[in-house]
């Protein structure tokens, strides 16, 4: 049985209002597909799936492509600081393709200070990839610390606590078809 969006958020008292309904998910991740393919026709790039949560976003990215493009995963933790990220990576697991002269491209769920991503950009460029950029479905830049470039971008979104397509809320809601906020 299929729910729309609106049906799941009355059902589930935690879950506040849809931030960005699926349809609109599904249109825009189409769009960026389009895009990415069209600007590495030629290429075959790399696209780097940061795990966990941008596993829902790279499936139907990969999908919404038409240029040939490989795909490889990457686990990495942050140090907190109490609850802020500190940026400090550690990687859990690394990456099986050797992406020295190749480009490479980034998938991430969501860029909030900026932490996380700007030390693995720095990670990634001691490798020697061609070319090396950001994709990520959101992005909060008001919360920015750290400047990081970001190439493709989904949705700029509100200084919220956000769950669902892949995002968690203590391991639960990765799988909503919409992105939501949780009641405070
Ligand atoms: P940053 O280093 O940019 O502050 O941290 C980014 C990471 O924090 C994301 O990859 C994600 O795991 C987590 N994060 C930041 N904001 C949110 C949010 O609103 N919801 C969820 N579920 N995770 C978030």
């Amino acid at each position: 049985m299929q729910y729309d969006d609106a049906d799941i958020c009355q059902r589930d008292p935690l879950i506040e209002r849809v931030l960005i309904g699926s349809d609109e998910i599904q249109r825009r991740v189409q769009q960026l597909g389009t895009e990415i393919s069209r600007d590495y026709a030629g290429s075959t790039p790399v696209l780097v799936n940061i795990l966990k949560g941008a596993f829902v976003f790279l499936a139907d990215l990969t999908r919404g492509m038409s240029a040939p493009h490989e795909i490889d995963f990457m686990a990495i933790s942050s140090y907190h600081g109490g609850t802020q990220s500190t940026g400090v990576v550690k990687i859990e697991k690394d990456l099986k393709t050797d992406i020295t002269g190749r480009d490479v491209i980034i998938v991430e769920d969501i860029v909030d200070t900026g932490l996380t991503l700007s030390h693995l950009l720095d990670l990634l460029q001691t490798r020697g990839p061609r070319s090396l950029r950001v994709c990520t479905l959101l992005d909060k830049s008001s919360r920015r610390q750290k400047e990081v470039p970001i190439h493709y971008r989904g949705f700029e979104i509100p200084d919220e606590f956000v769950i669902g397509y892949g995002l968690d809320y203590d391991e639960k809601y990765r799988n909503l078809p919409f992105i939501g906020v949780l009641k405070p």
